[in-house]
């Protein structure tokens, strides 16, 4: 069946079906003293709200910029377009609450699809203590996802803007898989065994570093992000905004044994430029970093320093100490060439 025979209200009803009937995760929002009184169905949700710093955060997923059906289906799409959000709530050391989900969609969309896609994102809210409370259903052209998320922390939140001159740079994991994943479906590469199934799905289902945020900011991190464009234009942007540059030591760079065997002549530039990690990438004195490295998964390491220079500008120290100026070659919006 396709949307155009269901209709907008019918379509609405199933999915708020879903998305009450299918909460079965930890309630993150009723242990930090917050309280749903309106939920989805009405003009809009309601919640009493707690004492606390409130977080919120929104991202958008086109099809045929962000993602094609080809290499993620509606399921992964459901989790991943979640997991962008929850990655920036934990950036700032928060706690994911609550979501609103706003599709734009083409009539012949099947409604099997758009419940896959519900079952990707309950699976996840599942995962991390978020409640679906409420959306909206538009006609498109193409398909696109707006996914809105509350959050909730304890005091400020980290920032990209307070990195120190002397500080080192760290990552809560290994970064590059999830573009590995993604560069093995676009080639079509047939790599039989473990090492595939683990890049395809650091592509497809990624994590987002929810504990690790909050385990850094216990520590006293007071700088970070989440690496979703890729390491070096993330860098790159918390340096721009904390007026500092920095320099990456190619050899520190935490990369997934994985990673190195199935891509053994590229695995740097994946590390480097591959998005959509969600690790989040932090800043801070030598002493935080021995107290805090230990208490994060593996991978997690420091890769580089913060130094003096013009603001935002990375520079890349090589095995044999020659450097090299990092081009942005992340994601960047408006340029042309990186649709994926
Ligand atoms: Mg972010």
């Amino acid at each position: 069946m396709q949307i155009r025979d269901l209709g907008e209200f019918g379509l609405i009803e199933r999915l708020n079906g879903m998305v009450t009937q299918g909460r079965r995760g930890p309630d993150n929002g009723a242990a930090h003293g917050f309280r749903l009184l309106v939920d989805t169905g009405d003009d809009t949700a309601a919640w009493a709200a707690a004492p606390a710093t409130e977080l919120f955060t929104t991202d958008t997923v086109v099809e045929g910029i962000h993602f094609t059906r080809e290499t993620t289906p509606w399921q992964d799409l459901g989790w991943k377009s979640l997991a962008s959000n929850i990655s920036d709530i934990a950036a700032m050391g928060g706690l994911p609450l609550y979501a609103l989900i706003t599709l734009g969609l083409p009539p012949e969309t099947e409604v099997s699809d758009i419940e896959d896609l519900y079952r990707g994102m309950l699976e996840i809210g599942e995962e991390y203590g978020v409640s679906i409370i409420g959306g909206d259903i538009v006609g498109s052209p193409v398909a696109f996802i707006t996914v809105a998320l509350t959050g909730v922390r304890s005091g400020p939140p980290m920032l990209r803007s307070s990195a120190q001159i002397g500080d080192q740079v760290a990552v809560t994991g290994y970064v590059g898989s999830s573009g590995g994943g993604l560069r093995l479906m676009l080639e079509g590469s047939e790599v039989p065994g473990e090492s595939a199934v683990y890049l395809r799905n650091a592509h497809r289902r990624p994590w987002p570093a929810v504990a690790e945020g909050q385990t850094l900011s216990r520590a006293g991190v007071l700088t970070a992000m989440d690496v979703s464009d890729g390491l070096s234009d993330d860098l790159s942007k918390l340096c721009l905004a904390s007026g500092v540059a920095a320099r990456i030591f190619s050899g520190n760079v935490p990369m997934h044994p994985y990673l190195r065997q199935v891509f053994p002549d590229n695995c740097l530039d994946l590390a480097l430029n591959g998005g959509e990690d969600y690790l989040l990438l932090f800043t801070a004195s030598e002493e935080v970093m021995q107290k805090v490295i230990p208490a994060l998964p593996d991978g997690a390491g420091v890769l580089g320093e913060i130094c003096s220079g013009d603001p935002g500008q990375i520079t890349l120290v090589g095995a044999d100490g020659h450097e090299t100026a990092m081009g942005r070659a992340g994601w960047d919006h408006f340029s042309q060439g990186c649709a994926r």
